[in-house]
């Protein structure tokens, strides 16, 4: 008999909202062998809770929400809160086929190709930050922050632990309340299970200590804003890594280069799933260590792809650190779709001979950059270069490429009339 009462499967949708239902922990083993129903449509709710007009699905259909055993955590009880079980699940037709519209179907399939067109395997960390309300101000990276935030910050990191999502850094971070959390590199799908995971335990967390908590790009448009930055690397079928020839500029090899330049000739289209909130764009912005254009460079933190650092110390190796990470992603992207485009979009860069993009070097001055491609500026300018990249819509069922595009697009009208600040509140509320 299981501890906890209940257990709730989930998946996460469109709105990069975790959606589900709850069961009895006696019924776990039959919940795990079958999974329990769903309903198509439910992939066309938006951020804001309504479900968006004219969608493709209609009234009728069904699917299972199939437990992922790998997934299950605990939430321990705290307090008079009972604890639960919770699953992630992939969306099945009735029969348990895959359905081709489930994000999280999406992700494996494209790591399956990948391995099957190369044979390479991805791994990858998601980091994430987020800003607490209520605490004193502070100053960036104060210890004293820290501090402010306890036991929130100590719960969180054995939270995380006992979770299994392996925490690796818990630290203040610069904007007033903000914090990071990053956890160990992992299989890629894990690590966007890991992403889906982590959001909802800090909120679950924060909110029964009591301490407001918003994961949201941008809070307040005058403000810093919060990221999410996925670190990427490849390795083949041996488990060798493949990213990095010291001999070349940055220390990126050829077939990184080519994996990069996937992802550098589809960034304005890939947006539309990494940075999908209608204020999404006003954080992807210069000067912000956010993402200033649609570069690649050397341990710069403007650049949509950065080389990041290496390390000797503690005689480590180069070749097992060397990572790629892309900064245009936030909170309001679904994470294994963020995952899954950017592996569709590197695996496009690996098998159509696109020209190797530049590395900008260390050392490069922002005038330098006045040549390098904007992203869009908007979300509506994303959503219209996803319609107009037909290499990256190839990737979608048309059922899920036309729910993106309406759930979205709905999302921009419900904010329709607002200014910068009221929409970015709107956002923050939800995220
Ligand atoms: N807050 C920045 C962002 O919006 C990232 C700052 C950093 O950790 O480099 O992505
Ligand atoms: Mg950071």
């Amino acid at each position: 008999m299981d501890h906890n009462a209940v257990t709730f499967v989930a998946t996460c949708d469109l709105a990069g909202q975790v959606r589900g239902r709850a069961m009895p922990s006696d019924d776990q083993a039959g919940v795990l062998r079958t999974g329990t129903g769903w309903v198509p449509a439910n992939l066309a709710i938006s951020s804001f809770g309504a479900i968006a007009p004219g969608h493709v699905f209609g009234s009728t259909g069904d699917l299972r929400l199939v437990p992922d055993p790998a997934t299950g955590v605990d939430i321990p009880a705290d307090g008079n809160r009972p604890g639960m079980r919770l699953y992630l699940a992939d969306q099945t037709l009735p029969d348990g086929e895959p359905w081709p519209c489930c994000p999280r179907t999406f992700l494996r399939h494209a790591l399956e190709e990948l391995r099957e067109r190369t044979g390479l395997e991805v791994t990858a960390s998601v980091e994430h930050e987020f800003m607490l309300g209520g605490l004193p101000r502070s100053h960036p990276f104060a210890l004293q922050r820290l501090r402010d935030a306890e036991p929130f910050g100590s719960d969180l990191v054995r939270l995380l632990g006992q979770a299994g999502l392996e925490p690796e850094n818990w630290l203040p971070e610069f904007g007033d309340g903000q914090f990071e959390i990053t956890v160990r590199p992992s299989d890629a799908l894990t690590a966007a299970d890991r992403a889906v995971l982590l959001r909802e335990l800090v909120r679950d967390l924060a909110r029964r200590r009591g301490l407001p908590v918003t994961f949201a790009p941008i809070p307040d448009p005058a403000g810093v804003g919060n990221g999410v930055h996925i670190h990427l690397s490849l390795r083949d079928a041996a488990g060798r890594p493949v990213l990095h020839d010291p001999a070349r500029r940055g220390g990126l090899s050829a077939l990184g280069a080519r994996f990069s330049a996937g992802i550098l000739r589809h960034a304005r289209a890939l947006t539309a799933w990494t940075a999908p909130s209608p204020v999404s764009f006003l954080r992807l912005t210069p000067d912000r260590w956010s993402t200033g254009g649609v570069f690649l460079a050397e341990r710069n933190r403007e650049a949509l792809l950065r080389i990041c650092p290496t390390s000797r110390i503690g005689g480590g190796d180069p070749a097992t650190q060397f990572n790629l990470e892309y900064r245009a992603a936030d909170a309001t992207a679904n994470p294994w779709l963020v995952l899954a485009v950017l592996v569709r979009a590197g695996l496009e860069g690996l098998t159509r001979g696109y020209d190797e993009p530049v590395v900008w070097p260390e050392d490069t001055k922002e005038s330098d950059l006045a040549e390098v491609a904007a992203l869009p500026r908007s979300l509506e300018e994303a959503l219209a270069a996803l319609e107009t990249d037909d290499i990256v819509r190839s990737w979608f069922d048309p059922r899920l490429l036309a729910t993106q595009l309406s759930v979205k697009r709905y999302e921009l009208a419900q904010l329709e009339g607002l200014d910068h600040e009221a929409r970015a509140r709107k956002v923050s509320d939800v995220y």
